[in-house]
């Protein structure tokens, strides 16, 4: 029983979360997710940008082509304001 919780804690755990960062970088959550029962590719994931733009996590730049969290309006590369318009509320 404690195993159980153990093995979920020690494997699980590590894969959810590389299952939601592949999410939000538009790669393969199932493959991304078995590798970070690895740590060192959680690592990997973190500092991967994605190429294009993913809804909600990543938007890109139309001016320089970089991406940048969802959560900023501008670039932070250029600087140029992104317009809002991929939200819905
Ligand atoms: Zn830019």
């Amino acid at each position: 029983m404690n195993e159980m919780i153990f093995l979920l804690l020690v494997f699980g755990l590590p894969a959810a979360i590389g299952f939601r960062l592949a999410l939000a970088r538009g790669k393969n959550p199932l493959i991304w997710g078995l590798l970070c029962i690895f740590p060192f590719f959680i690592v990997i994931l973190h500092f991967e940008k994605p190429k294009h733009e993913i809804k909600g996590h990543f938007r890109l730049c139309k001016k320089c082509g970089e991406t940048f969290p969802w959560k900023k309006t501008e670039c932070k590369y250029c600087g140029t304001a992104v317009s809002d318009q991929g939200i819905a509320t």
